[in-house]
């Protein structure tokens, strides 16, 4: 059923923030959610934007601007990531973080959600700049992040060793090895086992799950995928191991294409010695626009967001899309494929194996006890394949797209916990 209430406002659409705020409109209005809940919800909780002066390795002081914005700590400590790219504004970490509390509560993990930026461009700075940048920025959100505070993880151009600084400089701040500072750690450093293949992972097992919902083949189908990175490049490896064809794949300089099939252990090998998939043997080249628009029967967007839009979404022709990445679809664009019956896995569900994954690190972090790496993959798949029967029972409740079944999930999850906190006064 099309949501033909969505009115969108002019110039939003690439507006993270407002595609968020449209979705919990829609999902409130269904709920009957309280207004004043809504209000609550409608406005993060805490932001803070801090200068990080960096030492440059030629001996100049360049000053960065970072973000950390806590939507929701009504469920817990804030989870979300911290990403380095020269496009991040304060509304994208904004729309991140409200993305990062549906999606715990989607999974029903206890945390809240929250995210963090820092506008730089990582392939411009050495190792030892990107080392001085982390240290300091952690340093300068010191005393709003912790274990029952806010933990953050790695995203985009940020990884286990960004997540390995951070912690040391919050240990050295506290005088005490605190491993559940943050998620994401190399395992060895408290690292939980299954974290690095985990958002791919869960992608893999909702792409299984919204076939068998539609009653399409378990094998051999034909993927796309944008984005080769952490989610793309392992969600498509294992949906080549499930027996599904992918076709095509993309990073940002652009994609390959064969209609026979990639060979994705092959792809990633490529890629990890060449650092791009052009010239990869057998494949024809297109652009990332061609990519979405391919003939396929599942698409999964996992690069970043604003890729499906009212542009193009009228064009795409995959009957299901999985949403590897955060935010990926405009509210526009959700009409038009709700019209045309493609079924959209959302991203709060979809990519949700990563902080289900974390979630885990952070318990064995406090635990002090680690587990084998099939308990890891075991209680996320179960995690996973709960939540998407919650998101499409809520669906049908609703008569509502599975994206907005899975804001409604959410939404009375976090509005249970802030009617049973009270507001405090
Ligand atoms: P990554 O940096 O490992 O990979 C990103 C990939 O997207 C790369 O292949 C890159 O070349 C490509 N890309 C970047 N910008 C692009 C653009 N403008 N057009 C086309 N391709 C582009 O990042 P990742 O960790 O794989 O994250 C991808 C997405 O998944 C992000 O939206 C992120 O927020 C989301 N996500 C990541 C995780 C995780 O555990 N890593 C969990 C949940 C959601």
């Amino acid at each position: 059923m099309a949501d033909s209430a969505t009115v969108e406002p002019a110039g939003s659409e690439s507006n993270p923030f407002v595609q968020a705020q449209m979705r919990l409109d829609k999902a409130a209005e269904l709920i009957n959610l309280d207004p004043g809940i809504k209000r609550i919800l409608s406005t993060p909780y805490q932001e803070l934007t801090v200068s990080v002066p960096v030492k440059m390795d030629d001996g100049s002081v360049r000053v960065f601007t970072g973000y950390r914005v806590q939507h929701s700590v009504a469920r817990g400590p804030g989870k979300g990531g911290i990403r380095y790219s020269p496009e991040v504004h304060l509304d994208e970490v904004r729309a991140l973080a409200a993305w990062m509390t549906w999606k715990c509560a989607v999974v029903d993990v206890p945390f809240g959600g929250a995210k963090g930026g820092i506008i730089c461009d990582p392939r411009r700075m050495s190792q030892g700049e990107l080392e001085r940048l982390t240290r300091r920025y952690t340093a300068n959100l010191i005393d709003i992040i912790g274990p029952e505070r806010d933990v953050p993880a790695p995203d985009m151009n940020t990884g286990e060793q960004t997540m390995a600084w951070l912690m040391d400089t919050y240990s050295m701040h506290t005088r005490a090895t605190t491993t559940s500072i943050v998620t994401g750690k190399p395992v060895g450093l408290g690292g939980s086992k299954g974290r690095r293949e985990a958002t791919g992972l869960g992608v893999a097992f909702t792409v299984r799950e919204s076939l068998k919902h539609l009653g399409m083949p378990a094998t051999g189908c034909r993927v796309v995928v944008q984005g080769s990175g952490n989610v793309g490049g392992l969600g498509a490896l294992f949906l080549h191991e499930m027996g599904h064809k992918v076709i095509a794949i993309s990073d940002m300089y652009g994609a390959i294409h064969n209609d026979a099939g990639l060979d994705m252990p092959e792809v990633l090998r490529w890629l990890r010695e060449e650092r791009t998939l052009e010239g990869f043997p057998g494949a024809e080249r297109l652009d990332n626009a061609q990519l979405l628009t391919l003939d396929c029967d599942v698409l999964v967007p996992a690069a970043t967001e604003d890729q499906i839009t009212s542009r193009n979404a009228a064009e795409i022709k995959a009957k299901v899309i999985v949403e590897g990445a955060n935010g990926p679809t405009s509210a526009a664009a959700d009409v038009i494929l709700e019209q045309r019956g493609v079924f959209v896995a959302p991203d709060i569900l979809a990519n949700a194996g990563g902080v289900t994954v974390s979630y885990f690190e952070w318990v064995q972090n406090r635990m002090g006890y680690f587990w084998e790496e099939q308990v890891v993959f075991d209680r996320m798949e179960r995690i996973m394949v709960d939540s998407f029967h919650s998101v499409v029972e809520a669906a049908e409740k609703y008569q509502t797209s599975p994206r907005i079944g899975a804001y409604c999930v959410a939404i009375e999850r976090v509005a249970y916990c802030l009617n049973l906190r009270g507001i405090y006064a």
